[in-house]
């Protein structure tokens, strides 16, 4: 996964995206949807157009370890902006991976 499409799905994800249910046609990594825009996280291809519903989010738990995550995220893409040494922003990237794979997990669970 490259440094720019891991902050592409952090942000589209800060923006509303949401994880697709389906893996990646390609790869079967995990993609994020927002507004009809698919983007696969590790191959970064992006399918065709279509209405693919959000995966459902169990509520309790899994709601509140997103939440949790969600704010992670939103700390850590702003620590990848402001980082200018190369070593620590692939530690911030790592982070953000494992971060949205969990995301992934969550939401497969149901
Ligand atoms: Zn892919």
């Amino acid at each position: 996964m490259t440094e720019e499409l891991t902050k592409k799905a952090a942000d589209m994800l800060l923006n509303g995206a949401t994880l697709l249910r389906e893996p990646c046609p390609y790869c079967t990594g995990v993609r994020v949807m927002k507004e009809g825009y698919a983007l696969c996280i590790k191959c970064g291809r992006e399918p065709e157009k279509k209405e693919v519903p959000a995966a459902k989010i169990p509520e309790s738990t899994s709601s509140t370890i997103k939440k949790t995550i969600e704010k992670k995220m939103k700390i850590l893409s702003t620590e990848l902006e402001n980082e200018t040494d190369h070593e620590k922003q692939q530690e911030i990237l790592k982070t953000i991976n494992s971060l949205l794979e969990t995301m992934g997990k969550i939401k497969d669970d149901k």
